[in-house]
């Protein structure tokens, strides 16, 4: 590999230089892994998630049993919530409740933001969205579509980069009831604009749902001053979650007495107690629960918070523009030369905190990288992401990552 020991000199530099390097310890080991950079689909576990969940069964869950609801859990969904808005969303307290899964969350808040728009104007009735959008995204959308009688109205970004304000505005009009997009591009890693792109679509009388799975915890968002509408987003990628952890939904105070989510469960009543006839929704962002919320799932991520909460956001995005650029450079020094495209933005402020890579055989070599305990992921068609979150990984990881990946696509 070209210039191998310049760059070992440099992960070394990089990682002596690291202010969160030492937060590494806090996370649990894995036997034989020898670079892990897929922490953009699932963290990795802190060894705080362990015992919080051991102690949470041992004494909150065993000891207090059913009175463990009147004394704390009930208030979880909103208290969890105002945490990842304070920490990683840029929400004031109230409009973020933890529960469900991302498709979950997205479909109650699209459907209610659709719904809400057709009912205030029927010429609204079109959905923007992307083509390059995750493909749950794109389903839960369509059917929403086909349930509303709304048509769909797709953007077509370079997959490499990703939506632009100029796409955005070519598309919204008088017929636009809802614009869903990503932040941050689950493919191309692509950073869309989020103030620019939620004021073009104001401007055009529609609100945005931004789904901010591949940002959390990882690019820092400001909700509340880009003025979002709704968002929803991931707690098991930067946030430490746990596989399966439970997905959280913005719903600005604004919109919170018009709004109506569909699954209109006892959680989300007024009075879930009071056991009445007829469904009454919380007057607050309360309204977008349905059933009873997932406790045990969310005990990782209080220790995932904890961690955010001591490190602070954008000392997070700091490593993560550090991280992948030293990516980037190894990838433009021993990867393209070998004929291997790289499918993300370069521009850092464009960039979120992975990169996609791009060669007609990566399925096999990933295969191959898999075996020696080098972890990225595969998207279809060809495309190995390297996304290598910063509180859990080194420099010097990143650069065996990408020596074995340099090795494997020499074969
Ligand atoms: C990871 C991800 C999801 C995942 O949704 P689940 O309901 O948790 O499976 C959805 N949207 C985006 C943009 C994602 O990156």
């Amino acid at each position: 590999m070209r210039e191998f020991e310049r760059f070992a000199e440099q992960a070394r530099r990089l990682d002596a230089e690291d202010p969160l390097g030492r937060y590494r310890d806090r996370f649990l080991p894995a036997d034989g892994v020898v670079a892990y950079l897929d922490g953009n689909s699932l963290g990795r576990p802190l060894r705080a998630a362990g015992e919080r969940l051991g102690r949470f069964v041992g004494q909150e869950w065993g000891g207090r049993l059913i009175r463990g609801w009147d004394e704390g859990w009930i208030d979880w969904p909103r208290q969890v919530g105002d945490r990842i808005g304070r920490a990683a969303l840029g929400a004031a307290p109230g409009q973020v409740v933890v529960a469900d899964s991302t498709t979950v969350l997205l479909y109650k808040l699209a459907r209610a933001a659709v719904d809400a728009a057709m009912a205030a104007d029927p010429r609204r009735r079109e959905i923007v969205l992307d083509a390059e959008n995750f493909p749950t995204d794109r389903y839960v959308l369509e059917g929403i579509a086909a349930e509303r009688g709304a048509a769909l109205r797709w953007i077509d970004p370079d997959p490499a980069a990703g939506v632009t304000p100029e796409q955005v505005a070519a598309e919204v009009g008088p017929a636009t009831a809802l614009v869903v997009l990503s932040h941050v591009a689950y493919r191309s890693g692509h950073l869309a604009d989020g103030p620019a792109i939620t004021r073009i679509a104001h401007d055009a009388g529609a609100p945005v749902l931004w789904d901010v799975s591949h940002s959390v915890g990882s690019v820092p968002v400001a909700l509340d001053e880009w003025g979002a509408d709704l968002a929803v987003g991931c707690s098991y990628k930067y946030l430490n979650g746990g596989p399966g952890a439970p997905a959280f939904g913005y719903l600005a105070a604004r919109h919170q007495a018009a709004l109506r989510q569909p699954v209109q469960g006892w959680f989300g009543h007024r009075d879930p107690f009071a056991m009445g006839p007829g469904h009454e929704a919380a007057p607050d962002v309360r309204a977008l629960l349905s059933g009873t919320p997932p406790i045990l799932a969310m005990i990782p991520l209080l220790a995932g918070l904890d961690l955010l909460d001591e490190v602070g956001i954008d000392a997070v995005r700091a490593k993560s523009v550090l991280l992948t650029g030293f990516a980037l450079r190894l990838a433009d020094e021993w990867l393209g030369p070998r004929g291997v495209a790289v499918a993300s933005p370069r521009a850092p402020e464009r960039r979120g905190g992975h990169l996609t890579l791009r060669r007609a055989d990566f399925r096999e070599v990933t295969d191959r990288l898999w075996k020696r305990g080098v972890l990225p992921d595969f998207r279809t068609p060809d495309g190995i992401r390297i996304g290598p979150a910063p509180l859990s990984t080194s420099f010097a990881e990143v650069l065996s990552g990408m020596a074995a990946l340099a090795e494997e696509s020499a074969r």
